[in-house]
C-alpha cells in the first residue's frame, strides 16, 4: 500500500516539473499574478456587462469606454476618445498607446459596443455555476476583459517596459458608422504602425483561433419588364416580365455560383408594377392578372463571384433588362504564412502552459469582422476572446471558468511577442 502511494507522488512531481520547465521565470510569475486577479477581473467583467452600451446608445458606450481609459492610464498607456462626426451617430472609439521598441509591435483589438440597446428586457449579470449571462457577456464584453487583465499582468510583473502597443476598443462594431473611411480610419493608421494584430473576438472553441475570416458586401439586382395584361405575356412586344427574369437569374446563381467558402443569400425580395426601395422597406403595388415589371433584390455575397454573376444577370429573357449594382463593406481576412506562424506561437504557448494545442478555425464559418479592414497591413489572428454562446441572443453567455486561462495565454502571447524580432 505504502509503495503504491510513492509511486504515485513521484509521477506527479515528474510530470509538474516537465511542465514547469517550458515557462521561463517571468512566464511563471504572469500566470500567477493572473490567478491572483480573477476575482477582480469577474467583478469587473460584471460592471462592465451591466452597462448598457448597443451601438446606438452613445451614452453608454462613452460610459464603458471611460471605465477602459481609467484602467489603461493606469497601466501607463497614452489613451485619447476619438469621436466621430455628428451625422454618423456613434459613440466612438477609445484608443490607448505605449510606445517602445522591444520585439514586436502589436495592435490589441476589442469592442465596446453590443448589439443590445436599452429597450430590450435584459436581466443584467447573472452567474449561475460556472456561466455568467449577460448582453455582450462574450461578444465581446469577456474579451475586452482578458485583453485588459492579461496588459495588468504584464505591467504588475512590470514586463510592459519599452514595448510598443496600440490598444484599439471601438465603439461600433456591430453596426459601423458610415462611411467606413471615418470610422475605421484610426484602426488603419494603427495597423500601419504595428507588425501584428491580435483580437478578442469571442473564440469559437478553446483549441481554435481564426486565422482568416470572410468578407461581407452587398448586391442588388433590379429587373424592369414591360407592364401589360397577363394574357399578353410571352408575346413579343412583352415579353417575359420582371418576376421570370428574376426567377431565372436568381435560379442561375443557386446552381452555377456555389464554391466552398462563399454565400450569396437573397435577403429581400419585392417584385410587381411598382417598386420602392427606402431602408430595406419595399412600396408595392401589383395585380395578379398583370405582368410585373419590375422586382428589387438585395443581399450579402463575395467579391470574385461578381464577374459570373454580371454575365449571368445581362443574359435576359426577351422584353427585360437587368442590372446589378455591388456595395462594399467587409473585406475578407486572408490567410497567410504570417497569420500561421502567430497561430503556431500560440498554440505552443498553449502547450507549455498545459492547455494543449490551438488549431485554425475553419473560416467559412467565421463571418466578417472588424479586422478584417486591417488584414492587408499585418499578420493577425482573430477569436482569442471569452468562450460562450449565444452572441447577439438574450441568451448570451460567457464560461467563467476558462477565462483564467485565456488570460494566461494572452499575456504570455504578448510577452513572447514583445520579445521576438
Ligand atoms: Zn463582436
Amino acid at each position: 500500500m505504502i509503495r503504491i502511494t510513492t509511486i504515485f507522488t513521484c509521477l506527479l512531481l515528474v510530470t509538474s516539473s516537465l511542465f514547469a520547465q517550458k515557462l521561463n521565470k517571468e512566464e511563471k510569475k504572469l500566470v500567477s499574478i493572473v490567478d491572483q486577479n480573477m476575482t477582480e477581473a469577474i467583478d469587473f467583467l460584471e460592471k462592465i456587462v451591466n452597462i448598457n452600451s448597443g451601438t446606438n446608445n452613445l451614452e453608454g458606450v462613452k460610459e464603458v469606454g471611460n471605465v477602459f481609459k481609467l484602467e489603461l492610464d493606469a497601466l501607463g498607456f497614452e489613451t485619447k476618445w476619438i469621436d466621430m462626426p455628428p451625422e454618423m451617430k456613434r459613440a466612438g472609439h477609445l484608443f490607448a498607446e505605449r510606445e517602445g521598441n522591444k520585439g514586436k509591435r502589436i495592435l490589441l483589438m476589442g469592442h465596446l459596443d453590443t448589439v443590445f440597446e436599452p429597450t430590450g428586457n435584459s436581466q443584467g449579470f447573472i452567474i449561475m455555476d460556472t456561466i455568467a449571462y449577460g448582453p455582450g457577456a462574450s461578444d465581446m464584453k469577456g474579451g475586452d476583459m482578458i485583453l485588459l487583465f492579461a496588459l495588468k499582468a504584464l505591467h504588475q510583473a512590470n514586463l510592459l517596459k519599452n514595448t510598443q502597443l496600440i490598444v484599439s476598443y471601438h465603439g461600433d462594431e456591430e453596426m459601423a458608422g458610415t462611411p467606413i473611411s471615418i470610422s475605421r480610419k484610426d484602426i488603419e493608421l494603427a495597423a500601419k504602425r504595428s507588425d501584428i494584430a491580435l483580437s478578442f473576438e469571442g473564440a469559437t472553441g478553446f483549441g481554435f483561433a481564426t486565422v482568416a475570416r470572410r468578407g461581407a458586401s452587398h448586391w442588388t439586382l433590379t429587373v424592369t419588364g414591360n407592364q401589360a395584361h397577363s394574357s399578353a405575356i410571352f408575346r413579343p412586344e412583352v415579353g417575359a416580365g420582371a418576376i421570370y427574369e428574376s426567377a431565372r437569374i436568381l435560379h442561375r446563381f443557386y446552381d452555377e455560383l456555389q464554391e466552398v467558402n462563399l454565400t450569396y443569400s437573397p435577403g429581400i425580395i419585392a417584385g410587381g408594377t411598382i417598386v420602392e426601395e427606402k431602408d430595406n422597406e419595399f412600396i408595392l403595388s401589383g395585380k395578379s392578372n398583370i405582368v410585373p415589371n419590375k422586382t428589387v433584390i438585395s443581399e450579402e455575397q463575395k467579391e470574385n463571384t461578381r464577374a459570373k454573376m454580371r454575365e449571368i444577370v445581362s443574359e435576359n429573357l426577351p422584353g427585360t433588362t437587368a442590372e446589378i449594382v455591388f456595395e462594399d463593406s467587409y473585406p475578407a481576412m486572408q490567410l497567410t504564412e504570417g497569420n500561421m506562424n502567430l497561430l503556431n506561437t500560440l498554440s505552443q504557448i498553449s502547450i507549455d502552459l498545459g492547455q494543449g494545442e490551438v488549431k485554425a478555425w475553419d473560416p467559412g464559418k467565421r463571418g466578417a469582422g472588424d479586422i478584417s479592414f486591417i488584414a492587408k497591413y499585418v499578420d493577425g489572428l482573430d477569436g482569442l476572446g471569452a468562450m460562450g454562446n449565444g452572441a447577439h441572443s438574450p441568451e448570451e453567455y460567457v464560461y467563467l471558468n476558462t477565462l483564467d486561462e485565456q488570460i494566461k495565454r494572452t499575456a504570455l502571447l504578448i510577452y513572447r511577442l514583445t520579445r521576438e524580432r
